[in-house]
């Protein structure tokens, strides 16, 4: 593995820059839904976060996906998210 060719992102929850591929993607639609992008190739603005629990409730706590995502992301949606982390999770 080249570390060279691998993609960093930053987490909107705890600020590392880390490999794109080890991270979720979240997309803001364009029809406003906030959602995790599983396959990495849905349309709308993104932002990356770790796929962990804490850096969702970091995150959760910072508000950083408004400033990620551009908009005014309501709490429960942060939880929506970590719930889709967790089924996710369990599926692995
Ligand atoms: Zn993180």
């Amino acid at each position: 593995m080249s570390p060279r060719k691998v993609p960093l992102r930053q987490c909107v929850g705890c600020q590392e820059q880390k490999p794109k591929r080890s991270m979720l993607r979240i997309v803001l639609t364009p029809l406003g839904e906030v959602v995790v992008d599983l396959t990495g190739k849905r349309a709308g603005r993104g932002t990356y976060i770790c796929a962990s629990p804490e850096c969702f409730e970091l995150a959760k706590k910072r508000k950083s996906l408004d400033r990620g995502l551009k908009t005014a992301v309501p709490l429960p949606v942060y939880d929506e998210l970590l719930k889709v982390l967790r089924e996710r999770e369990t599926h692995e």
